[in-house]
Formats: C-alpha cells, sequence, structure tokens
C-alpha cells in the first residue's frame, strides 16, 4: 500500500494550489486526477489579486502569466452592447475612482489578471510536475475511502489498466469539482439552489482583437435573439460566448455550431459567409449551493467540492485556491509542530462565511444585471412567461413548429425595438447610464477579492488581513511573504531584545519585526500606536496587544498566543465572539430606533401639512340689499362645476392644492336639475352599476356586483352658484376691469361619492365626479336668483351658506371663503373648453365649504396612495367608514342661503325596482 501524508482528489485549480501549497510547507502528497488532459473547454478567466499572490508566493511567476493572459486593457474593460461594434456603455476598472485602491493593497501588480483557467492549470501543472514532495498522478480515480485511528484509507483506480490499489494518508483532501464523489461518498448535503440558469457556451479561437470598438473583456449583449456574454479570456485567440436557455421548453440539441455561427456572426456583425474557429460547446447550470459541512473527520471539501456560484462576479476559482491558502498552513502547524488538530476545524469556521458572502454576492451580481434590460423598457420575466406560453403543451394544437418560431421571432423583434427606441430616447439614456453604474460593485470590490476581514475594523484588527510591508520598495519581497507567525512590533525601542532573535516559541516559528513608522497602508486599520500584531501565514490578523504597559510583557503575550494557538484556539474567535455579542446587543436598539425612526418619518410624511395653503381671494363683496330677488326658471346649455374651492373642503377630502394648477371642472347633465322642494330619488344598485360599465366599459359589472352593498354614498353639497345673464365675450374674459354680467343662486350639488371614489387614480378622475352628480334631480336650485344693481369685477354677494341634515346642522360657512373669483371661474372653464362658447343661460356652481358626509383622512389618502391600494379596495373602505354620515331614505336637507333663499329636499328610495 501506498503511503502519503496528504492524498488530494482533482488536480484542478484548487488540487493543483493546494498540492504545491503543501510542498513548499514540505508536506508529502499525492494528487489523483481522473483525466490525462487538461480540459480545453475554458471556464474561469478572472483571476484575482489575492489568488495571484498566492500562486506567486507558490513559485509560479507573475510573467509566465501575464505571457498567456489578455492585456491588462483589456481585461480592465467591460462593455454592454447589441453588437460588440457598438457599446451602448461600459465601465474602465482603471478609472482612478475605481482602481487606485487596488494598487496599495497587493504585493504584487497587477491587481487581477484575465487569463483562461486552461492557461493556468497548464502553468500550475507544469509547476507541479517539477516538485519532488508531491505526487500527480493522472488516469487515477478515487472511488472510496475509510478511516481509522491512524489515518485514511482509499481506494483508487488506475483508469489505463482498471486496477485497484490503496493509498494511505493522514488526511484526505477532496478537490473533485462540483460533483465531488468524495462529498457523495460522505453523504454531505449542499444547501442552497441546484439551479438559478441553464447556459449553453461556445468556445472559439478566431482573432476579433480588431473587432471590438473598445477592447473588452465582458461584453454583455442585449440583443433579445442572442442575448448573453462574450468574453475575451484572450482576444486574440481564446473566446467564449454565454447563452442563457430555458430548458424547460428548450431542448440542447438547438444550440449546435450552425445555432452559434449565425448567432457569433450578428453580434460580432461579420458577414454571412464568415466561418468561426468553434473549438466546443458546453452546457453548464448556474448554480449557488454551499456544503452543509466543510469537512469530517480527516476528509476537507475545498474549492467547487464544498460551494459553487454563479460566475458573475468571478470568485469561484478564486475562493478555492484561497480555501487551499487556508487550509494548508493549518496541516503544517497540525502535522510539523505539534498543534491541535482541532485547529484544523477553523478550516470551516473561517472559511463558510466567506464563501457564503461570495455566493450571495455572485447572485446579487447576477440579479443586478438585469437591472439594464428593464432600464432598455424590456421586460425579460414578460418574454420567458410568453416563451413558456408558446410552448405550453396544451397549446400544441394551435402551434406547429413554424408557428412557435414566427412568435418567438415577432417576441424578439419587438424587443429588439424596444431597446433600440430606449437607446435614442434621451431619458431613457441617463436610466440605463445609471444601470450601467450600478454594475460597478460587480467588478471592483476589493474587500471580497482579498479575502475576507473575520472581523470588522472597530472591532481591532484581529481577523482582518494585514497590509503588506516590504523591504524596501514594492518591487522586493513583501513581509508577509512566509510561512512563521510574524509579530510586527510598532513605536518601541525597548523591545530590541525580543527583535534582535528571530524566536522559536515552543517549535512554532515566530518572526519579529520592528515597524518604527505607522505608514499609509496601517492608518486606516487603526493599529495601537505602541502595540504589537501577531499575523498569520495566510496573512490574517492573529491577536493583537493593544499596548506595551499592560500586565503581560511581550514575551508572555507571544508565549500565550503561541499556546493558544497550538490548543486550536484561533485568536479571532473571541472576536468573532465579541462582535457577535456585541452585534447581538446592538441588534435590538439599532432595530428598535431604526423602527422608531422610521415611524417618526412615515407619521411625518403622512401628516405633513398641504403644501400651500389656500387663501380667500379678493373679492368686490356686496350686500344682498345693493340687488334684487327675481324669479327664475333655469335653461341652460350646460351645467358646470367647480370643486375645491374652500379650504376647508380640500383639508375634509384629503385633497392636494396647487396655485399653479386649476381647479377641477366637471360638468352636471342638464337631468340633474330640480326645483325646491322637489323629492330626490336615490339611485339603486342598478343604477349605479348601469352608469358606471356604460361610463367605463373597462370596468366589469361582476367586478361592482362583488362589491356587497355597494351602496351611493350619497352627498350633499351647499353652493352658491350663478347663471350667465348674456354670452361671454371670450376677449374681454382675460381684462382685469370686465365686469360679467351674472346672477347667482343656491344650490344642492347631490353626488354618489361611491362613483367618485371609483375614478381615483385614474387619468379621467374628475369625469367621474361628474357622473357621480348627473342622476336625475342632483342640481335642486332655488327659484329665484339675485341680481345686482352694479356689475363689479370681482363681484360676490356677501353671505354665509349653511346646510341641515334633518336639522342637524352640516355646513356653516361665508362665501368670501372661496379661493376663486367668478371671472377666474370663467377663465379657468374656458381654459378646459377652449372651442365652447360661454352662452347665457349656462349655469356655474362654485364648490362647496366643508362639513359635505365624505371626510377624508389625509392620512389614510396618503398611506393608501403609498401602498398603492387600487380602486375596488378604496371603495369598499370608504363604503365601511362614516356611513351613517351619508344620506338615505326619508332624510331632509336644508340649505339656508341667508337672503339668497332655502332649499328643502327630501331623499326618498326608489320603488318597484
Ligand atoms: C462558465 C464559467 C465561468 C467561470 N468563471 C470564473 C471566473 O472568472 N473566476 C473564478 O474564480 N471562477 C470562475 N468559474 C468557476 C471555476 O471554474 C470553478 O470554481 C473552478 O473550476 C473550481 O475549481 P476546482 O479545482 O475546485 O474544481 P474543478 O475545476 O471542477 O476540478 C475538479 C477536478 O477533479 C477531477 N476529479 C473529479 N472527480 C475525481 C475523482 N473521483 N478522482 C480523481 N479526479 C477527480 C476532475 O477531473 C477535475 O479535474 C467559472 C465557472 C464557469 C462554469
Amino acid at each position: 500500500m501506498k503511503e502519503t501524508e496528504i492524498l488530494i482528489i482533482g488536480a484542478g485549480p484548487t488540487g493543483m494550489v493546494m498540492s504545491l501549497a503543501l510542498t513548499k510547507y514540505g508536506i508529502q502528497n499525492i494528487i489523483l486526477e481522473r483525466t490525462n488532459e487538461i480540459q480545453k473547454h475554458p471556464k474561469a478567466h478572472e483571476i484575482s489579486g489575492r489568488t495571484l499572490e498566492i500562486i506567486h508566493s507558490l513559485g509560479v511567476s507573475l510573467k509566465e502569466l501575464v505571457k498567456e493572459a489578455s492585456d491588462q486593457e483589456t481585461a480592465s474593460k467591460i462593455t454592454f452592447c447589441k453588437t460588440i461594434r457598438s457599446p451602448f456603455g461600459s465601465i474602465d476598472l482603471q478609472e482612478p475612482s475605481i482602481g487606485k485602491k487596488y494598487e496599495g493593497t497587493y504585493s504584487i501588480s497587477p491587481p487581477y489578471l484575465n487569463i483562461s483557467q486552461t492557461e493556468l492549470e497548464t502553468i500550475l501543472r507544469s509547476h507541479l510536475s517539477q516538485k519532488k514532495s508531491s505526487t500527480l498522478a493522472l488516469n487515477m480515480e478515487w472511488i472510496s475511502s475509510e478511516e481509522d485511528s491512524d489515518g485514511i484509507v482509499s481506494c483508487v483506480k488506475d483508469l489505463k489498466t482498471q486496477e485497484l490499489f490503496q493509498i494511505r494518508s493522514q488526511y484526505l483532501i477532496a478537490c473533485d469539482g462540483a460533483n465531488s464523489a468524495v462529498r457523495n461518498h460522505l453523504s454531505i448535503e449542499m444547501l442552497g439552489p441546484k439551479k438559478l440558469q441553464d447556459v449553453v457556451n461556445v468556445f472559439f479561437t478566431d482573432d476579433l482583437s480588431n473587432d471590438l470598438q473598445i477592447p473588452a473583456k465582458l461584453n454583455w449583449i442585449f440583443d433579445a435573439r442572442f442575448p448573453g456574454v462574450l468574453i475575451a479570456h484572450h482576444p486574440k485567440k481564446r473566446w467564449v460566448y454565454h447563452h442563457p436557455i430555458d430548458l424547460s421548453w428548450d431542448r440542447l440539441e438547438n444550440y449546435d455550431k450552425a445555432f452559434f455561427q449565425k448567432t457569433l456572426r450578428t453580434i460580432i456583425e461579420k458577414p454571412d459567409d464568415y466561418q468561426f474557429s468553434i473549438s466546443s460547446i458546453k452546457h453548464w447550470q448556474m448554480s449557488a449551493q454551499i456544503a452543509k459541512t466543510f469537512f469530517k473527520n480527516r476528509i476537507f471539501l475545498l474549492g467547487d467540492a464544498a460551494h459553487r456560484f454563479p460566475p458573475t462576479g468571478g470568485l469561484g476559482l478564486n475562493s478555492g485556491v484561497i480555501d487551499a491558502c487556508n487550509l494548508s498552513w493549518k496541516l503544517k502547524f497540525v502535522l510539523h509542530r505539534n498543534v491541535s488538530t482541532s485547529l484544523l476545524s477553523t478550516y470551516e469556521l473561517e472559511r463558510k462565511p466567506v464563501v457564503r458572502k461570495n455566493a450571495l454576492e455572485s447572485v446579487k451580481n447576477w440579479k443586478r444585471l438585469l437591472s439594464i434590460p428593464k432600464a432598455l423598457g424590456i421586460s425579460l420575466s414578460l418574454g420567458i412567461y410568453l416563451k413558456r406560453l408558446i410552448h405550453a403543451k396544451i397549446l400544441l394544437v394551435c402551434f406547429n413548429h413554424k408557428r412557435k418560431q414566427a412568435f418567438m421571432d415577432q417576441i424578439a423583434y419587438w424587443a429588439n425595438r424596444k431597446i433600440e427606441s430606449s437607446l435614442k430616447d434621451s431619458r431613457k439614456k441617463a436610466k440605463i447610464k445609471n444601470a450601467i453604474q450600478a454594475q460597478i460593485p460587480h467588478f471592483d470590490r476589493l474587500n471580497l477579492d482579498i479575502t475576507y476581514s473575520y472581523a470588522k475594523q472597530t472591532q481591532g484588527l484581529v481577523g482582518r488581513r494585514f497590509p503588506h510591508f516590504f523591504i524596501g520598495d514594492r518591487s522586493s519581497h513583501s513581509y508577509l511573504d512566509s510561512e512563521s507567525i510574524q509579530a510586527f512590533v510598532f513605536g518601541d525601542n525597548e523591545s530590541n531584545q525580543i527583535l534582535k532573535s528571530e524566536m522559536l516559541l515552543m517549535g512554532i516559528p515566530l518572526t519579529v519585526h520592528k515597524v518604527p513608522n505607522i505608514d499609509s497602508p496601517m492608518q486606516d486599520l487603526s493599529i495601537p500606536k505602541y502595540g504589537c500584531v501577531l499575523v498569520r501565514p495566510d496573512g490574517h490578523v492573529y491577536a493583537v496587544q493593544e499596548d506595551r504597559n499592560t500586565s503581560m510583557t511581550r514575551g508572555e503575550f507571544f508565549s500565550e498566543c503561541i499556546q493558544r494557538l497550538m490548543e486550536g484556539n484561533a485568536i479571532w474567535e473571541d472576536a468573532i465572539q465579541k462582535t457577535k455579542q456585541r452585534k447581538q446587543k446592538m441588534f435590538i436598539p439599532a432595530i428598535i430606533s431604526i423602527s422608531l425612526l422610521c415611524i417618526a418619518l412615515g407619521l411625518f410624511s403622512l401628516m405633513r401639512p398641504i403644501d400651500n395653503p389656500p387663501k380667500p381671494a379678493n373679492f368686490d363683496l356686496v350686500e344682498l340689499s345693493e340687488g334684487k330677488l327675481v324669479d327664475w326658471y333655469p335653461s341652460p346649455k350646460r351645467i358646470y362645476g367647480l370643486g375645491l374651492v374652500y379650504a376647508k373642503h380640500i383639508e375634509e377630502t384629503a385633497s392636494e392644492y396647487d396655485p399653479e394648477i386649476p381647479p377641477p371642472i366637471f360638468e352636471k347633465e342638464l337631468q340633474s336639475l330640480a326645483e325646491n322642494k322637489a323629492e330626490i330619488p336615490i339611485p339603486t344598485n342598478q343604477d349605479l352599476v348601469q352608469s358606471l360599465v356604460a361610463f367605463d366599459p373597462s370596468v366589469q359589472a361582476e367586478t361592482i356586483h362583488a362589491i356587497n352593498n355597494f351602496s351611493p354614498l350619497l352627498d350633499y353639497e351647499v353652493e352658491l352658484g350663478f347663471v350667465l345673464l348674456e354670452d361671454v365675450q371670450i376677449e374681454s374674459l382675460q381684462s382685469d376691469l370686465y365686469s360679467p354680467k351674472i346672477a347667482f343662486f343656491l344650490a344642492n350639488d347631490v353626488s354618489a361619492r361611491s362613483l367618485a371614489i371609483f375614478g381615483e387614480g385614474q387619468k379621467n378622475r374628475i369625469a367621474f365626479w361628474g357622473l357621480s352628480k348627473s342622476f336625475p334631480k342632483f342640481l335642486p336650485v332655488s327659484d329665484q336668483i339675485w341680481i345686482p344693481k352694479e356689475w363689479k369685477p370681482n363681484l360676490l354677494p356677501n353671505l354665509r351658506l349653511k346646510t341641515f341634515v334633518n336639522g342637524e346642522e352640516r355646513q356653516n360657512e361665508l362665501v368670501s371663503n372661496m379661493i376663486y373669483t367668478p371671472k377666474e371661474m370663467l377663465r379657468f372653464i374656458h381654459k378646459q373648453y377652449p372651442d365652447r362658447k360661454l352662452e347665457k343661460n349656462d349655469m356655474v356652481i362654485m364648490g362647496t365649504p366643508g362639513g359635505v358626509a365624505m371626510q377624508t383622512s389625509r392620512i389614510w389618502i396618503r398611506f393608501f396612495d403609498f401602498l398603492g391600494i387600487e380602486r375596488n379596495s378604496k371603495l369598499k373602505l370608504a363604503l365601511k367608514k362614516q356611513r351613517n354620515r351619508f344620506l338615505k331614505d326619508g332624510d331632509m336637507v336644508e340649505m339656508d342661503g341667508e337672503g339668497l333663499g332655502k332649499l328643502e329636499n327630501k331623499f326618498i328610495e326608489k320603488v318597484g325596482i
């Protein structure tokens, strides 16, 4: 039986980095790979600065990588386009506002590379094959493992000879990818969605460097027929185009070379006879899953075996590399330094929150991209729904393949037209630009790239990655490139004794550096002025001694830390604990304060006073004695009504007021005219429904009937009205000196409020008012009019209007509180109906004071608007509220217009229906 300290399964990027890292730490390892060749079809291409640092520290020179990577210009750009020749937006990560912060963070430059996973793997493999303490065994498949007290015995199959043999190891590291056989063997569940999206992709090797208008690694294509992303793994020779598909109705067979030739010709704008050099086509599923546990006894899951997320963000491969970086030094400490094996359990504790964050971030990036089609005016969900509908089995009879295709083409045609028109529309352009700017965090996310902070800055440094210090300038090596624990001692001249020696405490290598000046990268880390910071081999801060004047000497502090580390007690755990406790402590007060703040803001916005409080108009007030009462038989061609002309009524109906906007003007039908003392019939449910449906055919009669007890909500409105005694000369109407010849009367402007409520939120809501006020006999008027002796430009009789319902006073107000003069009202009417004449005998009712039955709370109205409550629900709510104030059968309404006369009308239910 073969023996090794560590057996690694899978020579993908994670497995190979793990093997190189173990080799660096002098740990003997075997790496099994079931395939012989590196997969040619590329996957990842986005290699983060942290991955580059790690690989570099394992002996892979940056030069080798750069040789196979695309140029940095292309690597820093992302475009959004319909074809790659005409991008409508782009992001450049080299812009100072974005790229600068990367400069001081890594020991390596550039801060990221755009290189194909295939090329990276080739380079890693060539390095691996030169290492003596690691063995790369190709065509070897891991089959199973069994643990005993000394280690683990794995059964391996030689795929060339089909022979089975065994390998004994201390630990087994599973880097066998998303469908990990090791994970399945251990029955470790994957949590999270297995499929977010099906994608097909094509790998081709053309040189497109001259076809790109902006050289960019990612080109998001917004063409409704071929949406996707065209990725330059290398603009001169390696391209991949990813195209999302919906396998609920589509088939993978549809995506063959012919499909991709056509697609690529369209999005790259190549002539019809152009043939791309297509190498391979593959299908993959986008998932966001994390293993329930990352280890079981001596077996650890790393890379895609432990987690897989959408490639949006390029965090998959990079996460696997950092998994290896996290676990490898711990294995060294456990295997070679006698440290407790419990240190290994911190692998899961540390990596899980990181990959969870990476998974969430990747999903967020993917979803965030959807804001671009939205800004372009197309609804992806509608498109998906329509396509599924066309392909629904139930519609098989109606749609043969040809018809389906025709519909699909039509949908794509509409969507493309919409995209084109949006791109031309200047208002939409700003939206599209914003949507593109909002994508920046997808590509510029330093905190995720440099791995992770296990604690927040406010918590001190523990858990954070320590910035690089360089010996000499940045081109020389970084203090952090070390296999030992490192102590950085700040601003202290007295610890020379410690600093002189490279300490070896209890078998753990400890390197001490004296740092005289806290320079710029340190400043934002709030390092204690006279403190000491212990940094783990993976660059994370392990412990901080705040001050040299603590009860512990520095030597004691180091010993204690090393002791705890040997016991597998990661000190940052305390920091996490503290953070958690603090967070928990803060959580409830924070939630309470935020909620109170929201409630206060909400209440303020609901209760805030009306923006422009209305003021009474300037009238030429005239006493009734300065005119005479004359009998009158109304014979108008039109009856106009104005709404919201008294401040109190504006308030009680929770209406808005803007001095720049004319008041609502509606028309009452002539059938509404009635005499004083006439009995007013209450419209039946049937009447209401009929008139509503006749007026607005979009209203379903069933909907109304479904509203239980659809009562009219009958309301009264005492109003001063005027009648034109001669045709109005429109030209003179604008003159301040002009005095319209009018006479005044008293009116009750009856309304069926339920219909008006039904019009709320509709474009023609004021026409709904007219409808609600035009039932037969809904306008009883006084039988006399008052004619002034002399007309004045803004003349108004000085009187008070009152309403009594069954003797109870409901309305009482001076007409001089109106906010518009009669002449202004005529101007508003003319403005609304410019083609009409204002003719002799036309009547205008001038709006009602406060006190009507319908009282609406401004708070509720704002609240309902905020909730977006639609009209049926508003009506239902209104029907539940305040019904007792509305008029019902037998109610007597009396209106008093002082010297102008009285109105007495009884409301009666219609009989015989
Ligand atoms: C389209 C796409 C784009 C991506 N882009 C990015 C990106 O830009 N940046 C990024 O960081 N990530 C990206 N990723 C994710 C990245 O490709 C993966 O996270 C990465 O390949 C995981 O590496 P791994 O070594 O863990 O697993 P894998 O690459 O899957 O390697 C597993 C290896 O194990 C071997 N193996 C499996 N079973 C056995 C067995 N029983 N015995 C022996 N050997 C076995 C396999 O043959 C394989 O070689 C992308 C993924 C996709 C699909």
